[in-house]
């Protein structure tokens, strides 16, 4: 991890969010090439879910319409969707260090015997525990791990939480709201207080309706909306994993109750094929179903798809959520806005009579307020997911590390070199990359010698270099390189735009 976020400050991926001024905790700016990356993967999503949504059960496209809301809502869509009053996290304090931990991060190693101290430390962490034990001289063997939160808070006397050297100092947990506040308008007072959002998909629900009477959809079909989200995390970490400010890409789609769950496996499958699709190794993603107890109270079933991070191997660690919310999140909001929901379904109406159904049995299937299955993903997360995929120590080379990049997603696809500074070769190469250069994302560059420009090509993850040598101006072919293997060969300069085209393709 440490070599991967070196790299990516070194070669303007991510950088510490207001640098010159120390940083500020949770805060990420995207570089030249971050930004390059991130907006491709966003574009990915954006054209397989809305411009190119997959194909639904019937063998037709499913329906999909985008939107972009605000940031900041009425704070009433907040108290509605119960992020006022549930959104936090239970938070413990240690006294000595002033540290503050998420409860539910806290591992702890309990004595088999059930007597003597216990020893906090924050999950997948084994190392440093390991480390604490020795200096304390005592065996490992004779602990279990379990979580902070599955022992009673009159046993923390006998916890030392982390880099502490005394038992007892935490503190009970106590819930902490995660929302941004601010103030609207002039006046900073009590009644002018919102919320930046903490999530992407309630300013979906809110435009279901508006949706719903302006464009000619019919359930089932689907709102997907990319934007940034803002959560006060108590303990960001892990670089751009958990930050305080981050981008969604969320899609809800909205069904009959009877169909939820065949949209729900639906979903699940498609979601996982999207990622795929992105270049990851199958055995790096997994699914991991929420158990009964994990789920929230509306929730009907939850799926993580997640990710083998450097910083969770050999374990995961979440990249998207896939629930099955029912109809919470609609029938809240027809509460507190008392603006109706329901949607008449004319196609069920119909079914149901030609099936014979009794009256009670056709209105139920015809009137309904629509169950929604939520994919949810982290864009910021998915580039730190494409950047751990992609980093690929290789000693032999000159920049010792590769970034492995899918054509089509990397920040340059191509670069163009003259071999040499004179005798006509930077004109041909200037040549080319006029011409390529509204199709493709190319870097001319004619500085330095040509391993240095591979070795700086290597790092950004350029997928293909194209040098002009001094046979160029005879056989009018180039050299192209390949990054992932090193390799060269010659292709006609009139070829190297079937050939791009090609490569972006696969
Ligand atoms: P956690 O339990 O880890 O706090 P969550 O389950 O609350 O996360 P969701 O609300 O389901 O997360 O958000 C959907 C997706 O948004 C996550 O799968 C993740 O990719 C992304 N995400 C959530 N919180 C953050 C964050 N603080 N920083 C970066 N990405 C995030």
């Amino acid at each position: 991890m440490d070599e991967l976020v070196s790299l990516c400050k070194r070669r303007g991926f991510v950088f510490p969010a207001s640098d010159i001024y120390g940083g500020i905790n949770g805060f990420w700016d995207y570089g030249p090439l971050g930004v390059a990356l991130k907006n491709n993967i966003r574009d990915s999503w954006w054209r397989n879910t809305v411009e190119c949504p997959p194909i639904g059960p019937d063998g037709e496209p499913v329906s999909i319409v985008g939107l972009d809301s605000a940031i900041i809502q009425n704070p009433k869509v907040w108290k509605a969707s119960g992020h006022v009053d549930g959104f936090s996290d239970p938070m413990v304090d240690c006294t000595e260090t002033k540290k503050r931990y998420r409860q539910d991060h806290l591992e702890l190693l309990v004595p088999k015997s059930g007597e003597g101290l216990m020893y906090a430390f924050p999950e997948n962490q084994p190392d440093l525990i390991a480390a604490k034990l020795k200096q304390a001289r005592v065996d490992h063997s004779l602990f279990e791990t379990v979580t902070l939160p599955e022992i009673p808070v009159s046993s923390y006397d006998r916890v030392v939480a982390p880099d502490s050297k005394n038992a007892g100092t935490l503190t009970p947990p106590r819930a902490f709201n995660l929302m941004f506040e601010t103030y609207i308008g002039a006046i900073r007072h009590e009644d002018h207080k919102a919320y930046l959002r903490p999530e992407t998909a309630q300013g979906i629900f809110l435009n279901y309706k508006n949706v719903l009477d302006t464009m000619r959809v019919k359930i089932p079909f689907g709102i997907a909306q990319i934007g940034k989200s803002f959560r006060n995390e108590v303990a960001p970490k892990n670089f751009i994993f958990r930050s305080r400010e981050f981008e969604q890409m969320e899609l809800e789609w909205f069904c009959p109750p009877d169909e939820a769950q065949t949209w729900y496996q639906f979903w699940k499958e498609q979601r996982m094929l999207w990622w795929l699709s992105l270049g990851i190794n199958a055995n790096n993603l997994i699914f991991r179903d929420h158990d009964a107890d994990e789920l929230a109270h509306y929730s009907n079933a939850c799926v993580d798809i997640e990710y083998r991070y450097p910083f969770t191997f050999p374990g995961f660690g979440e990249l998207e959520g896939i629930a099955h919310r029912g109809n919470y999140d609609l029938t809240a909001h027809q509460n507190h806005s008392r603006t109706k929901m329901e949607y008449f379904d004319q196609a069920a109406q119909l079914a149901a009579k030609e099936a014979g159904l009794d009256k009670e049995d056709i209105a139920r299937k015809s009137r309904y307020i629509p169950h929604v299955i939520e994919p949810a993903g982290g864009l910021t997360r998915a580039l730190l997911t494409i950047l751990c995929e992609a980093f690929t120590p290789d000693e032999t080379r000159p920049s010792k590390v590769v970034m492995k990049f899918k054509p089509n997603l990397a920040p340059i696809t191509a670069a163009i070199f003259p071999l040499i500074n004179k005798d006509g070769l930077p004109e041909i190469a200037r040549g080319i990359y006029q011409k390529l250069r509204q199709k493709y994302t190319l870097q001319y560059d004619a500085k330095q010698s040509i391993g240095k420009r591979y070795a700086r090509m290597d790092e950004a993850g350029t997928p293909y270099c194209f040098t002009i040598d001094g046979d160029t101006p005879q056989d009018h072919s180039v050299t192209v390189r390949d990054r992932d293997t090193a390799e060269q060969h010659r292709i006609a300069i009139d070829r190297v735009d079937e050939f791009l085209a090609e490569k972006m393709l696969s």
